[in-house]
């Protein structure tokens, strides 16, 4: 076969498609630290889980002017590791096995990335979905960072726990309930919980962006060089969260409180020129957020 730029380029793409996934998405240096952004694989959703109190023509057309899909979305699921010399400190814990074939690389993520789980001292949660949750057990449903302290806020523990918490949830999403339940209760001897404000680990402080879940929270990194915010859910789309933070995803448990919490911390982000990590964004989810008119807009973190 004659060596063309089609077939080199065929031939690169197929390599890349077949090779193994970088362990590594990102990376930032923070004073004395590293945030390494390491992947636990992806998740597709369908398009309508996008914006639910917007009309669907103009999510559509939005993201058809930005070159973005409009039936299925694949997220990200990027798992931020703070590294302080030998020690780690991890926020959430990717997805598992047991909740997505297209899930579940983040062990061997941290292998490759040189990072060992016994390590880690501190895991802090930004909220429970099962794709931040479920992959802190490993398979034999013992903690998978055995040494760490593992970070919860108060009212998250509050709505998983609370009897009336089935009805609460549409029923497709029961699972979530029972999976957080179980999860967390293997991790109750290992798990403190804070409340928004409170620095949780030196340096590394809660900020109440509830609203996606109840006790969402992201957190504020500060250890020398430039403070670092862990956003979580509370940004899910390089451009729907950005530039019509209003509109709420199917995920929003309170999309009134889940607007307004994306509002106040993109208003934060940008007066105060702080790089994000956010866990579904493509990248690693790193970048910075911009003010454009009333509302946003993503740009690179450098
Ligand atoms: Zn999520």
């Amino acid at each position: 076969m004659p060596l063309t730029r089609r077939t080199l380029i065929t031939t690169s793409a197929v390599l890349v498609a077949s090779g193994p996934a970088r362990a590594q998405v990102a990376s930032t240096r923070m004073g004395a630290a590293e945030l390494a952004v390491l992947s636990d694989g992806t998740i597709t959703l369908p398009g309508s889980m996008l914006a639910r109190n917007a009309p669907r023509e103009e999510v559509t057309s939005l993201l058809t002017a930005a070159g973005l899909p409009t039936e299925e979305v694949t997220n990200a699921l990027n798992v931020p590791v703070l590294r302080t010399g030998d020690t780690l400190v991890m926020f959430d814990c990717g997805a598992g096995r047991n909740f997505l074939p297209t899930t579940g690389r983040l062990p061997d993520s941290m292998e490759r990335a040189g990072m060992d789980p016994a390590k880690v001292k501190h895991v802090l949660f930004t909220h429970a979905h099962p794709d931040h949750l479920w992959g802190a057990l490993d398979e034999f449903d013992t903690p998978a960072c055995p040494n760490a302290t593992y970070h919860l806020s108060q009212a998250e523990w509050d709505f998983w726990f609370d009897p009336g918490v089935y009805g609460r949830l549409p029923e497709d999403r029961h699972a979530f309930a029972a999976g957080a339940q179980r999860v967390l209760k293997a991790l109750e001897p290992q798990l403190k919980r804070f409340r928004p404000g409170e620095e949780v680990v030196p340096g590394i402080a809660a900020i109440d962006t509830a609203g996606h879940t109840p006790g969402h929270v992201s957190f504020e990194v500060r250890l020398g060089g430039d403070p670092f915010v862990i956003v979580g859910d509370a940004f899910t789309h390089p451009v729907l969260s950005f530039a019509r933070p209003d509109w709420t995803t199917g995920f929003d448990q309170d999309g009134a409180s889940a607007a307004a919490s994306r509002r106040r911390l993109l208003g934060k982000l940008a007066s105060e020129k702080l790089a994000f990590s956010a866990y579904h964004l493509p990248g690693g989810g790193l970048g910075r957020a911009e003010a454009n008119g009333t509302s946003f807009r993503l740009v690179p973190a450098t």
